[in-house]
């Protein structure tokens, strides 16, 4: 590996001190970063070196879980840092950056910042003269609010980094069973020979939170869950479900035919909202055993009013070859009853049943993203007994990932992720013309949805949504996997 420096801007942030410093530590443990390896935190605050590193110590023994912590590991990780003081959104505070910084190494600047200082800490950059040698850049989702926005954001990065050395995160195609998914399909003849029309009958895809907005009242009113989960996490994952093998596992290679699947989705217009979106927000109720308030009671809320949605429900389509008359159904929300991410593909039912001590049960496949990392293959088999020689149960066929490993834990997707970046690999990044396809399918939908005054719906926070999410399924006679 070749010699490198990553610089994280927002080194002061939650996203540092609860994922990203985190993953550096564990991959620093496993003796997985370079061999010269430095980090300049760069954050606002007026403190030395040794005065951070002593508050993200503390911050980071809260996040690791303790038996992976060591003091001996702690010393080697502290020795990477430097901190930099700076004001973002000036280029004067960049020149003891740029004094730092190497241009023989690999210089790897992480925006862990709010997407409002993307430009100004790219021009600032430019003019603090740090953009000398190999120079990547990684930014954090969201890249805009919207088709406009998104492409104003890429356009100024993309001034200074070409497409190749930005590294977009979604942090859910890090996770181990996502790219599991890819060896899934791929890897295994019967399950890429029954990947389509023929044999699925439909998908689900559920990301459920049990938080609220927790205090970010001001952000998430003008974003909302569609804007916040479907564009990029709900997004990214229907496309490695529903994408044609590419024809190598090379960035360019994935990020065409992901581009594909989005250029397929039928656009959801004004004809169509009504029968394919439900929208919801968050009343009282009980989440984890606590009462609860609504959405518009939450601290910070400016407008009792708000038709913001906390929860979202869609039937997509995807208008080729192997998806035509397979619905995609999305679903997600805060203060649900359980924090959980799955796609589900359920296979068609057999054209007829011979067994009499049972019900004709379809297959189906199980990807679990949260909480616990897996993959399950609902199997048909005879129950185990003489009274009925011919009763049926489903069995799961289980890939249970920690119990076959080496690890004793599932590396958090940010280990892979900073792994990728640091090795210039793109394949697990999302491309500029994904996020922007992307972006456009979702104006359409909100734009409907404005149109044809969609409103968001009550419903009790501890429950699944409102009851129209059920019927959205249920008038297709399927039902939300439990
Ligand atoms: P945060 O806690 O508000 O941290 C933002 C960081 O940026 C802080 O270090 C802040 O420094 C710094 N900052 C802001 N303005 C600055 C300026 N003008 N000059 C210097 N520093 C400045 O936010 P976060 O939760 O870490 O999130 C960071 C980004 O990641 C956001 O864009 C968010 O959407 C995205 N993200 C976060 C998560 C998550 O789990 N937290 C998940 C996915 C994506 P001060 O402390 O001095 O204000």
């Amino acid at each position: 590996m070749q010699p490198t420096d990553l610089i994280i801007f927002g080194a002061s942030g939650d996203l540092s001190a609860r994922k990203l410093f985190p993953a550096l530590y564990h991959l620093s443990g496993c003796e997985l970063l370079p061999e010269s390896f430095r980090i300049a935190a760069v954050a606002r605050d007026d403190v030395q070196t040794d005065a951070f590193l002593s508050r993200l110590k503390e911050r980071m023994q809260s996040a690791i879980n303790h038996t992976h912590w060591s003091e001996e590991r702690w010393t080697k990780f502290a020795s990477y840092f430097t901190y930099i003081k700076a004001d973002f959104s000036d280029a004067k505070n960049l020149n003891a950056l740029s004094k730092w910084l190497d241009d023989t190494r690999v210089s790897l600047f992480y925006l862990a910042t709010p997407p409002s200082l993307f430009a100004p800490i790219c021009d600032n950059l430019s003019s603090a003269d740090c953009l000398t040698g190999d120079c990547r850049i990684v930014l954090e989702k969201p890249i805009g609010e919207d088709l406009a926005s998104s492409e104003k954001v890429n356009e100024t990065v993309g001034r200074y980094f070409p497409e190749g050395s930005i590294y977009r995160i979604d942090h859910y195609l890090g996770k181990e069973t996502v790219q599991n998914l890819l060896v899934l399909r791929f890897a295994n003849r019967f399950i890429n020979a029954q990947w389509d029309q023929s044999c699925i009958d439909h998908v689900q895809i559920t990301v459920a939170e049990t938080v609220g907005i927790e205090g970010r009242w001001s952000y998430y009113d003008k974003v909302g869950q569609l804007r916040d989960m479907v564009q990029n996490h709900l997004m990214q994952l229907l496309c490695l479900v529903a994408m044609e093998p590419p024809n190598s596992m090379s960035a360019e290679s994935i990020r065409d035919e992901k581009v594909k699947i989005v250029k397929a989705l039928r656009p959801i217009d004004v004809d169509t909202v009504a029968d394919h979106v439900v929208r919801g927000q968050y009343g009282q109720g009980w989440s984890q055993g606590l009462s609860v308030p609504s959405y518009t009671e939450e601290e910070g809320c400016t407008n009792p009013e708000s038709d913001t949605e906390t929860f979202v429900a869609i039937k997509a389509h995807i208008d080729n070859w192997r998806w035509a008359g397979v619905p995609f159904y999305l679903r997600t929300g805060k203060r649900l009853p359980e924090k959980m991410t799955e796609i589900v593909i359920t296979y068609k039912k057999l054209p007829h049943n011979i067994f009499s001590g049972g019900d004709n049960i379809p297959n189906s496949l199980v990807i679990r993203l949260q909480p616990n990392e897996g993959i399950e293959m609902k199997m048909v088999a005879k129950k185990q007994t003489l009274k009925d020689k011919l009763g049926l149960v489903t069995h799961d066929l289980n890939l249970d990932f920690l119990g076959s490993s080496e690890m004793n834990r599932i590396p958090d997707a940010y280990e892979r992720l900073f792994l990728d970046a640091i090795n210039g690999d793109q394949s697990l990044f999302v491309g500029r013309s994904e996020i922007e396809e992307s972006w456009r399918w979702c104006d359409t939908l909100i734009r409907a949805c404005q149109l044809q005054n969609i409103q968001a719906k009550q419903y009790h926070a501890g429950s699944w949504g409102p009851a129209k999410a059920e019927l959205l399924i249920e008038k297709d006679g399927r039902s939300w996997h439990e």
